[in-house]
């Protein structure tokens, strides 16, 4: 049984630990198994525990909100004055197990705060995960968060229990890190994604020579930015993405907008609200270069180094971009299909086996799941060829297409005030 107790630190840190939204339990598929505890599903949704007792998918805890660093963006900071408490190993396996076996979670995203030191700390995280592993057979999904900083022999055998590790960059660039989170830098970050991702490459190798060896964290890693606590354009963030992507083991960048949780602190802007709108369009971007083929250069340049609030990361390039349309889209190619506004990925494959059977009309393209409405200004097919964005204007097309947003939305995503 969970005691009183127990459920007092539950409250305390699964509320310290939700301002991380790196953890999702998408990308791996267990079966039960016979003597084990416990399945994962591919499709996970990623919740956390709620204080009033509802059935979540993943519970998202802390081992402790005591730290020793004092990040200007976090409230667990050692300078903040808030209850803090610590789960014994034996505490949170067993609470775990309890919270599964009832069906409160499908899995566990295991996160901490410093004590004593990085490997202290995640030397206490992976015997959660190792004894759920290997005493208790528990077969649900884990995500762990790897310690900025910690050795590799705890990242690799961490690798050995976790489905997915994260690691979070939180400010995009060294500099502001640096100013928000003096005890961290870029090289205690990218030096365990570096771990995890040669973890990966090598388990790999091995598995092929025998399928006894283990898979090392099957769902990859991710990682999470803070958007607008810093002056990072949307140009230099996507950049960094593209980067980390380039890792075959990197699967997801999480955007995290500004929550001001230190209003008092001056190094921080002063901002009401998270930049939603802004959040939401860099995930539309992430989305582009991860799918839709597109480079990070090519949403965002010097000229155009943030994305525009007002209309999607692709509108704003195709109408950056008149030169490239209107396609035809009976004898274009996939790559130019993806670039078409309204056109999604399942849209694109669907016109290529289509057309092999004749050429496509507008009904058809509707059918296939094309959303007109933006695609007819920038394509043409069998039965339509009308205004496009290359015969009148993108002012114009744009005009057309933006949707009307109260102004004081927009504006406050956009105006931050840094006091640097
Ligand atoms: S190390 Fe993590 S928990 Fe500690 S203050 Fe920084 S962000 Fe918060």
């Amino acid at each position: 049984m969970v005691n009183e107790n127990l459920i007092n630190k539950l409250a305390t840190l699964s509320e310290s630990a939700k301002y991380d939204v790196s953890c999702s339990s998408s990308g791996v598929t267990r079966k039960s198994k016979s003597g084990d505890i416990g399945s994962a599903s591919g499709w996970g949704i990623c919740h956390s525990y709620t204080e009033d007792g509802r059935c979540v998918s993943l519970l998202k805890v802390l081992l402790t909100n005591y730290c020793i660093y004092d990040c200007a963006y976090c409230i667990n900071r050692k300078s903040n004055d808030i209850k803090r408490a610590a789960f014994s190993v034996k505490e949170l396996v067993n609470l775990t197990l309890e919270f599964y076996k009832r069906n409160y979670i499908e899995g566990l995203f295991l996160s901490s705060g410093i004590i004593k030191n990085p490997d202290h700390t995640m030397e206490r995280m992976v015997r959660v995960i190792k004894e759920l592993r290997t005493i208790h057979r528990y077969n649900g999904y884990i995500h762990m968060k790897s310690i900025p900083g910690a050795s590799k022999e705890l990242v690799y055998q961490a690798g050995l229990y976790a489905d997915r590790l994260s690691v979070n960059i939180e400010i995009p660039s060294e500099k502001n890190l640096k100013y928000l989170a003096p005890e961290k830098d870029h090289a205690s970050v990218f030096t365990p994604m570096k771990y995890i991702q040669n973890g990966v490459t090598e388990y790999k190798e091995e598995r092929k020579k025998s399928k006894s060896v283990s898979k090392f964290t099957p769902a990859g890693q991710s990682t999470q930015m803070i958007i607008g606590a810093t002056n990072e354009t949307d140009q230099d963030i996507l950049r960094v993405s593209s980067v980390l992507y380039l890792q075959s083991s990197m699967r997801r960048v999480y955007y995290s907008g500004f929550i001001p949780v230190n209003p008092g602190d001056t190094r921080l802007p002063a901002i009401r609200q998270a930049p939603l709108v802004r959040e939401n369009r860099l995930y539309q971007a992430d989305w582009l270069m991860r799918f839709y083929q597109f480079s990070s250069e090519e949403i965002l340049d010097d000229v155009n180094p943030n994305l525009d609030l007002e209309i999607d990361p692709k509108l704003s390039w195709a109408l950056r971009h008149p030169e490239y349309f209107p396609v035809d889209i009976n004898i274009c190619d996939y790559h130019l299909l993806l670039r078409v506004p309204g056109i999604g990925v399942k849209s694109a494959k669907l016109i290529l086996a289509s057309r092999r059977f004749g050429l496509l009309d507008t009904y058809q393209l509707k059918k296939i799941g094309v959303s007109m409405k933006r695609a007819k200004f920038f394509m043409v097919c069998r039965d339509y060829r009308g205004l496009n964005v290359n015969s009148s204007s993108p002012e114009y097309i744009r005009s057309l297409l933006v949707k009307k947003t109260p102004r004081s939305v927009a504006s406050n995503q956009m105006s931050l005030l840094f006091s640097e």
